[in-house]
């Protein structure tokens, strides 16, 4: 039973690695396809050889990436790496809790430091190539450690308080744990505007003028109550635009990243946050709060069946079960099942999509819409011949080509 769990690990590792490659390679395959003539104006022949090369670049750095995040994973586990960073922390502590951090400190550090090159490489090199960073080696270095001491902070919240409920009572851990899961996340959606964004960007009201006056004036028209729109400084990192709802209630605030200002007409804007008010009319934000919480249930449940089993600890050469160790082993094992949700999420994403899409167009904005995509598009250098495949398993918007067709149709 030990063996065969332990190679079931290594064989679920090596698979993900195989689904992800096999995904790049379909791509590199449907990258000489034709263009649609629908979307023939988004290039011209000089930046399509661009976005071309881009794109190539892209999936060559996400293939050494995955090479080597894969191979850091499997020597870890096969050559006893979970066993000794357990074994460290049950010589540093005899409470729990602390086991727990100390045991996952370990492996965020490791993932942290494998990560580094690869971000430095992704935006000094492929970004600055193509004239996409904008990121100074200051705000570089302050977003590493501004984000690492932000996860410290929540993640280690969360897996104390998972621990902590676990010792207090493991019967009921999973509903309880569960319920502490789900509020946690609740807390930080809702206050995300207020408390993460501050560490990294600037977010200014937006000031009144004619794009305002424009936005308040859509709103309005299909009885929306919008009062909090914010434009934020996404330029000091790339020119990669977008925008976004966030928090909801009292809290709800839309927030245009000051590059889609830039690259956007007025109408092109009122355009994208007709179908972001597409998403609200339609309780995306609730669905996917609700299917969030779904997912954690089941993983907790599933995890709270082996989170004591001596097997499972026995697979990654450990002599004893512990919250920590099985909950690593669990989650290389959930990862088909994660996989699975992903492509289930994906597919309930894109019908959103069009739902929001579809709102845009029936209040006179699918010109609009379709226009800004297409332009936005085109400034990104996005693939606009994604292989069907990876866009079912990979894809959380439909393609350019589906949505520009449905809004102009
Ligand atoms: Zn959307």
């Amino acid at each position: 039973m030990v063996e065969t769990l332990f190679w079931l690990v290594i064989a679920v590792v090596v698979a993900e690695f195989a689904l992800n490659t096999t995904m790049t390679v379909l791509n590199i395959k449907a990258s000489g396809w034709p263009v649609p003539e629908i979307l023939s104006d988004v290039y011209d022949s000089r930046q399509y050889e661009r976005q071309q090369s881009y794109s190539m670049e892209r999936r060559k750095f996400s293939l050494i990436a995955s090479t080597v995040s894969t191979l850091v994973t499997l020597a870890i586990f096969a050559f006893g790496g979970f066993a000794l960073f357990d074994s460290i922390a049950r010589e540093a502590s005899g409470n729990a809790i602390l086991q727990a951090l100390i045991f996952w400190g370990i492996f965020y550090l490791i993932s942290w430091i494998v990560n580094i090159p690869f971000d430095i490489y992704s935006t000094f090199v492929i970004e600055e190539k193509f004239g996409f960073n904008r990121t100074t080696r200051k705000t570089f270095i302050a977003d590493q450690f501004k984000s690492l001491g932000m996860n410290i902070i929540l993640l280690g919240t969360l897996l104390s308080l998972c621990v902590w409920i676990y010792e207090l009572t493991p019967d009921c851990f999973w509903i309880l744990a569960w319920a502490a899961i789900t509020a946690f996340s609740l807390f930080i959606q809702y206050f995300y505007s207020q408390l993460i964004v501050p560490l990294f960007n600037k977010q200014t009201p937006l000031p009144e003028g004619e794009l305002r006056i424009a936005i308040e004036q859509f709103a309005e028209s299909v009885d929306f109550k919008l009062k909090d729109i914010y434009v934020m400084d996404s330029s000091k990192r790339s020119t990669h635009a977008n925008a976004y709802f966030t928090g909801f209630g009292a809290r709800k605030r839309i927030v245009l990243y000051d590059t889609l200002i830039e690259q956007l007409t007025t109408e092109e804007i009122v355009g994208v946050l007709a179908h972001e008010i597409g998403h609200y009319k339609h309780h995306h934000i609730v669905q996917s709060m609700l299917t969030g919480a779904t997912t954690s249930l089941l993983m907790l449940y599933l995890f709270n069946m082996v989170i004591s089993s001596d097997v499972l600890a026995a697979a990654a050469g450990a002599e004893k079960a512990s919250f920590h160790l099985n909950l690593a082993i669990f989650s290389l094992i959930f990862t088909p099942v994660n996989i699975l949700l992903d492509i289930l999420s994906n597919i309930l994403s894109r019908s959103n999509e069009r739902q929001a899409d579809n709102f845009a167009k029936e209040h006179g904005q699918g010109k609009h819409v379709a226009s800004a995509l297409k332009k936005m598009s085109s400034k990104s250098l996005s693939n606009l011949t994604p292989h069907p495949v990876v866009v079912f398993v990979e894809y959380s918007h439909p393609t350019l080509y589906e949505r520009v067709k449905a809004l102009t149709e």
